[in-house]
């Protein structure tokens, strides 16, 4: 869609009104920036405990869909996965059908490029900007304001919502028409899920050779094999702590979008083909609630080195 010809040209007011989504891991500590920044935000989550915490963080809380965006400015969705987007999205209790005309709408989730588009021509249709704007940057991104965003959708759209997004991002790049982002996103993944295997692999790899994995990790983020997996995750991988953070159950989502569109596009990624079969046996091993990091339970079952 272009959705710079749904625009009518005005932007989204730098202290907006704006409801947010899905409080989990991600969407609470986001909506809390939101309120920090100095916008009214308005929370909804399908439980409602959360809905409580961002109330104490000085959020109104919402009991429907409906409720929560029917005066926002900018509505930010933040649920696990596509047919989640869908449920809040369309319907007649749905985003489309409840908020302002003129209203824009973010989608934060990680999703299918091309549920991404789809959605976005629908909520044309409605007279709704619809922008794509998955995030990375993990948990502690989210709580710090840091989030990296890749965004799709018209430039203007884009645009207009930048004050918002920068209130919980520090790098936020327009990557293209409506679903870039996510298309961007699902390289993302196919990175991290790749470097956290093999991140895995050197770690059980140390320990096999009575390495000290401290000293170790340390000279390794220094040279050429430093990476944010190593900084941020290789400490509680050493210590057999895979609290999320990012579960298990979502990168596997993420590694099906990857995977299927680079069949769609007739591309080759052995390795990440290779990442998504081991994070689906991680899952199928009883492990979906645990961190990604927890790839290395199944490195060490493969070696032979599992502690049960
Ligand atoms: P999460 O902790 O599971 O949070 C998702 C939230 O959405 C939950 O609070 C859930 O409510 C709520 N929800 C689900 N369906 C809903 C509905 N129909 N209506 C209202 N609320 C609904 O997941 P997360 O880690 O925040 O991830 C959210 C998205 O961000 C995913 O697409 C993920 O891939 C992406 N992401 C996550 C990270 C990360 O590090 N965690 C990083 C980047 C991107 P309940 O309490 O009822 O379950």
């Amino acid at each position: 869609m272009s959705s710079e010809s749904a625009s009518s040209g005005s932007s989204a007011p730098a202290a907006s009104n704006v409801a947010v989504i899905g409080l989990g891991i991600m969407g609470l500590p986001m909506a809390v920036n939101l309120v920090k920044a100095g916008h009214t935000v308005t929370g909804y989550n399908r439980s409602s405990a959360k809905v409580d915490k961002l109330v104490a963080e000085g959020g109104h809380g919402a009991a429907s869909v409906a409720e929560a965006v029917k005066d926002a400015d900018v509505i930010i969705t933040m649920v696990p996965d596509s047919p989640d987007v869908e449920a809040v999205v369309l319907g007649k209790d749905g985003i489309l059908a409840n908020a302002k005309s003129g209203a824009y709408w973010v989608d934060a989730s990680t999703i299918r490029p091309d549920v991404a588009v789809r959605l976005a021509g629908e909520a044309q249709e409605a007279g709704i900007h619809a922008v794509d704007a998955p995030v990375s940057g993990g948990e502690q991104g989210a709580v710090e304001g840091t989030l990296s965003i890749m965004v799709g959708g018209g430039k203007d759209d884009v645009e207009a919502v930048r004050p918002v997004l920068e209130s919980v991002g520090s790098t936020i790049v327009h990557v293209g028409p409506a679903g870039s982002g996510q298309t961007v996103k699902a390289a993302n993944q196919l990175i991290v899920a790749g470097t956290i295997q093999l991140v895995a692999e050197a770690l059980v790899f140390l320990e096999a050779h009575s390495v000290d994995t401290d000293a170790a990790v340390k000279v390794l983020a220094g040279g050429l094999a430093g990476n944010r997996i190593l900084d941020r995750k290789a400490a509680n991988m050493a210590a057999r702590s895979f609290e999320p953070g990012f579960r298990v159950d979502l990168h596997h989502k993420d590694l099906g979008i990857v995977t299927s569109a680079a069949r769609e596009a007739g591309v080759a990624i052995p390795l990440g083909a290779l990442t998504a079969q081991l994070m689906g046996a991680l899952r199928a091993s009883g492990h979906g609630s645990l961190d990604h990091s927890a790839l290395l339970l199944l490195v060490e079952q493969l070696s032979g080195r599992s502690a049960n």
